[in-house]
């Protein structure tokens, strides 16, 4: 039987979720004998590829290159999980959102609040454009399957995988699994 393809996303998160997926310790030995690991950041493998079966993916829409690659990332996955407050809500990272576009996020954050080397960062075609308000992903693309907190927990992000191994749906439940 073909292995699970399984890819993890990190988009404008700051990688707990990344690391609460790491935590899972010794599962993860028993995750890699039943996927094949297509794209992650823990991969070295530079392009989104095709057929794709499960993606947890990290963080929110905050620039232009996140929203390329969600689209792509939707056309090529068949479940999407939103992995974290960060996808679910835009929790974190979209605290710059009231500041109301991204030249006054970045004029706030470089110049008014730096106290040296007043400057905005600008390298085209290496640091992408931010998008004026930080969205979750399903703002974008519709999301499969939402898995809240921050981060959540080793426990309940295998609750969320181990029925989709057996291509299953998860279902929370208990104390534990709906706590965050
Ligand atoms: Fe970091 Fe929390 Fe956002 Fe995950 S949900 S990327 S842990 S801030």
């Amino acid at each position: 039987m073909d292995k699970i393809k399984l890819a993890t996303v990190w988009l404008g998160g700051c990688s707990g979720c990344h690391m609460s997926f790491l935590d899972l310790d010794e599962w993860l030995i028993d995750l890699a004998a039943q996927v094949d690991v297509v794209y992650s950041p823990i991969a070295d493998i530079k392009e989104y590829p095709e057929g794709v079966d499960v993606v947890l993916v990290e963080g929110a829409i905050a620039n232009e290159e996140h929203l390329e690659l969600i689209h792509k990332i939707r056309k090529r996955t068949k479940t999407i999980i939103s992995f974290g407050d960060c996808a679910v809500t835009g929790n974190v990272t979209a605290m710059r959102n009231p500041t109301g576009n991204a030249d006054v996020s970045l004029q706030l954050a470089y110049i008014e609040g730096a106290d040296v080397n007043q400057q905005i960062p600008h390298s085209p075609g290496i640091v992408p454009p931010l998008i004026d308000k930080v969205v979750p992903v399903h703002y974008i693309v519709p999301v499969d399957i939402y898995l809240p907190g921050c981060p959540p927990s080793a426990p309940r992000i295998r609750a969320a995988l181990e029925p989709l191994l057996k291509g299953e749906l998860p279902v929370m439940e208990g104390r534990e699994m709906i706590k965050f």
